[in-house]
């Protein structure tokens, strides 16, 4: 059944999202969430309150960390998130080991820019270049499978290196750019599985060609013992800290030669053509309507601006034409196997084995609800 057309009186999520609600104010359930349940997010707190959270994080890793080379790990792509992380992080006197997942995807400004950023704060890079083959076929293989997580691989990956490597060393913090004030919406519905193994194993073994045997990949049982055993932390850095995406861009460019490449996760070719082309038109996710609502609900444009921003065309035509001819060459794929993908029905995370039902995803509930009752919340 078709929904009536929708869009929120307050950010500018719509109907888009099959799952979105909206109350008699017309405001969704995304932004409400936002600015009414996180109240206690360091993002929210005040200035006073995050310098003071910061200052007793950066005490703890520090300690944590002298014995090591490094004190914490820092996952750098590139981005401006990343890459004013890493900026902060060595401001605030860290010794971080920056670590890079190199899928076969990166576009060459983003390879410039984790030189450049390395380079000019003296800090190791450790990259993880994976498998091309067999990424591949699995990229390939949630293409077939019609869901909208194909960036699930990618993004399944980066955690595990992150994970693997502190384990590896030694530490205890994984430092990422990830954040709320840019990343607060994301419509379940639009991506699920990040961290479900047994969702991308399934999806290989439905529509793959190969075993997977070398892709970095984390279990249930793995997670656990990284965070309940090794106690290693993942830290949203930068909201700890006033987060003006704007301003971070102009300072990342002054100080670490860093260049944009015109948009949100777009330094990876996968990711533009995915975003900008294959979410929109395969499943009508338009993922800039959760970024600019969540810049919205962190009061950093007003909702005029996001929809004049949206006004803009994702791709200029000849730009995509010639996207689509490098994605299906990488992928050794005919335009005709692409235009058939493209017209496949849309499918759900729903529709494959994974963890959501499994007993093992209850216990693991239940043992988190229970560790975070009886553990009071630490930095
Ligand atoms: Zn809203």
């Amino acid at each position: 059944m078709n929904r009536m057309y929708q869009i929120c009186n307050r950010c500018i999520m719509d109907t888009s999202d099959p799952e979105i609600t909206f109350d008699s104010n017309g405001y969704c359930n995304h932004c409400t969430r936002v600015l009414k349940e996180h109240r206690n997010e360091p993002y929210c707190f005040s200035p006073e309150q995050k310098k003071k959270r910061l200052e007793m994080l950066v005490a703890t890793i520090k300690k944590r960390g002298k014995n090591n080379r490094y004190d914490c790990i820092i996952g750098v792509s590139g981005g401006v998130d990343s890459s004013y992380t890493a900026y902060q992080v060595k401001e605030l006197g860290l010794r971080p080991l920056a670590v890079h997942l190199d899928n076969g995807w990166d576009s060459e400004l983003s390879v410039m820019n984790i030189e450049n950023i390395c380079k000019k704060l003296s800090v190791d890079l450790f990259t993880y270049v994976i498998d091309w083959e067999e990424f591949k076929d699995l990229q390939l293989s949630f293409l077939k499978a019609s869901t909208p997580d194909s960036e699930i691989p990618s993004d399944h990956a980066i955690v595990s290196i992150l994970y693997k490597k502190a384990q590896k060393e030694g530490l205890n913090y994984i430092i990422a750019g990830t954040n709320f004030a840019t990343e607060s919406i994301l419509p379940h519905s639009w991506s699920q599985g990040h961290d479900d193994w047994k969702y991308i194993r399934s999806i290989q073994n439905k529509f793959g060609k190969m075993r997977l045997k070398s892709f970095p990949h984390r279990s249930i049982l793995q997670r656990c013992y990284h965070k309940y055993i090794k106690r290693i932390k993942w830290i949203n850095l930068l909201d700890y800290i006033e987060y003006d995406k704007e301003m971070a861009k102009k300072i990342i460019a002054q100080k670490l030669d860093w260049r944009d490449y015109g948009g949100k996760h777009l330094e990876s070719n996968y990711t533009k053509i995915y975003q900008s082309y294959i979410l929109p038109e395969k499943f009508e996710y338009d993922k800039r309507k959760a970024h600019l609502s969540s810049l919205i609900c962190a009061g950093q444009i007003n909702r005029k601006q996001a929809i004049d921003t949206m006004k803009e065309p994702l791709y200029a035509k000849s730009q995509l034409e010639e996207d689509i001819l490098y994605l299906i060459n990488k992928f050794s794929i005919s335009r005709k196997e692409f235009d058939e993908i493209m017209r496949l029905p849309p499918k759900s995370y729903r529709d494959y084995p994974n963890y959501a039902n499994s007993w093992y995803a209850s216990l693991h509930k239940g043992v988190k609800g229970c560790i975070s009752k009886l553990t009071k919340r630490t930095i």
